[in-house]
């Protein structure tokens, strides 16, 4: 038998998975200490690979997105797993005592990791270091459009992991589809909520539990009260980070109306200091494909053609002119996108604002409700009243209140999407729990009461059960 195919991988490590004892907490953290090992001693190779994928992203960028929360992963559950493995003593009903109850959490088995090429680092090695936290085996399948990054890792993961512990497997969407029908103990997939549906079907025929992290279209909503300079500066951040290419960017904004203009002002002049020439600023990443980028600029000619107004980051860097070519897209805002465009219809996934001018809170929160609930919700304000409204008025994924992006960099919050933004949540303790089974434990203790009524069933059993029904 061919040992490369990928069937071969799958089975080594599901034959190990099944004789081989799971490992201690130990064995967990020499993992983990082996994907640290991986990531320092490669920083400037993989940022560059990256780089070479979009065209162009900046190192810090990769430093700051996908390095270092990768590593601050790494380090919290390793230093937390011992604490996690621990079984938890539950409480056992009187009829049943004398005895002892507890959970183990245990390794799944072989656990398949499908990643996108937006952030191709932190998507593939976060949920692997988790699923190594719970002491699992896993296969790694990172996306077709990052070719250099996905032929780095996989040297890489050969270099210092035994391929029945952790292996990569490269290739365009045949494999990915190959990938996704091997009999998983579980599956988690990042990307589009249209591949996800295929993604779960194919899983649905081994009956291999899925955790499905998905997109959709994440609004932020700016409250009356808030600074709209404030507001504007951190939308700006969120959204323009890697061109807009980030599954929780804001996707669009609510405004409240007396404050359009202002809005528009602010959020401009942040992209014009944040990047002052996207065409050449090396800071300002390219949009990853000439496919991506032909769509979103459909998107936003369909919207301009509809009557919407644009306005460009400058005339000069008028996004048509920067061409694909440069592969770039220079940061563009929306005003009056019609509801059944494009830019209002679907995740955008580059660096165009739709700002949507609301008169009250509740006409804001109708606009995000008669959508589908989204990855991610950013809330602007000082106002604890509004803050509920909000947070109970629409539901996410997840949600940072005055700020943008930054609940998904909390070891200690769960990350994960909901309905259409995807299923199950996984980073720090919850990621532990989402790669181990709760192994139900029951031993009896010094008598057996509950078998020493019978049968026959006679009078003490009779008596026992009325006192059941009866409690
Ligand atoms: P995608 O769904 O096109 O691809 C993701 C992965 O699926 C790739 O590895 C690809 O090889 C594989 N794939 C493609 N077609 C397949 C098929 N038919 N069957 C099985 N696998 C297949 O997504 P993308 O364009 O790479 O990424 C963008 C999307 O990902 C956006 O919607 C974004 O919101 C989402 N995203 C979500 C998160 C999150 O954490 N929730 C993070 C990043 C990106």
């Amino acid at each position: 038998m061919n040992d490369d195919t990928l069937q071969a991988r799958f089975d080594r490590q599901h034959a190990a998975s099944r004789t081989q004892p799971a490992p201690d907490a130990a064995a967990r953290r020499d993992a983990l200490a082996r994907l640290r090992q991986l990531i320092v001693g490669n920083v400037d190779a993989i940022a560059a690979a990256i780089s070479a994928d979009f065209g162009q992203r900046s190192k810090t960028e990769t430093e700051l997105l996908e390095v270092g929360p990768t590593l601050n992963a790494i380090r919290h559950a390793s230093k937390s797993l011992a604490g996690w493995m621990k079984p938890q003593r539950r409480g056992i009903e009187i009829t049943f005592q004398p005895g002892r109850a507890w959970v183990r959490h245990e390794p799944l088995g072989v656990v398949g990791i499908m990643a996108p090429w937006n952030y191709p680092l932190i998507l593939t090695l976060a949920p692997l270091a988790d699923a190594l936290a719970a002491g699992n085996r896993a296969l790694l399948k990172p996306s077709e459009l990052t070719p250099r990054f996905s032929e780095l890792l996989q040297r890489l993961v050969a270099e210092h992991f035994a391929a029945d512990q952790v292996t990569v497997v490269v290739g365009d969407v045949p494999v990915a589809k190959a990938f996704s029908a091997l009999p998983f103990d579980h599956l988690l997939f990042t990307g589009s909520t249209h591949v996800g549906r295929e993604v779960m079907r194919a899983a649905a025929e081994n009956l291999t539990p899925v955790t499905l992290e998905l997109g959709g279209k994440s609004p932020a909503i700016i409250c009356p009260d808030y600074s709209i300079d404030a507001a504007a500066r951190s939308i700006a951040f969120g959204k323009w980070l890697n061109a807009g290419q980030t599954c929780i960017a804001p996707d669009y904004v609510l405004v409240p109306a007396a404050s359009l203009d202002a809005f528009i002002a602010a959020a401009l002049a942040q992209a014009r200091s944040a990047y002052p020439e996207p065409a050449a600023n090396a800071d300002y990443t390219s949009i990853i494909s000439e496919r991506h980028h032909a769509r979103l600029t459909a998107a936003l000619e369909e919207a301009e053609a509809a009557g919407a107004t644009v306005h460009r980051h400058s005339d000069a860097a008028a996004t048509s002119e920067m061409g694909e070519g440069a592969g770039r897209m220079a940061p563009a805002i929306v005003v009056g996108a019609p509801d059944d465009s494009v830019l209002m219809r679907e995740e955008i996934f580059g660096p165009i604002l739709p700002v949507v001018p609301y008169r009250d809170l509740d006409e804001a929160l109708a606009i995000v409700n008669s959508r589908e609930r989204p990855l991610a919700l950013y809330c602007f304000t000082g106002d604890k009243r509004a803050e509920t409204r909000v947070l109970d008025g629409a539901i996410s994924g997840g949600v940072t209140v005055n700020g943008t992006l930054l609940h998904i960099a909390q070891d200690n919050l769960p990350f994960g999407g909901i309905g259409p933004s995807g299923m199950g949540a996984y980073h720090g303790r919850d990621g532990f729990l989402r790669f181990s089974h709760a192994r139900a434990v029951y031993k009896v203790g010094a008598i057996n009461v509950f078998e020493r009524l019978g049968p026959p069933w006679g009078r003490l059993a009779r008596m026992v059960s009325q006192l059941m029904l009866r409690r």
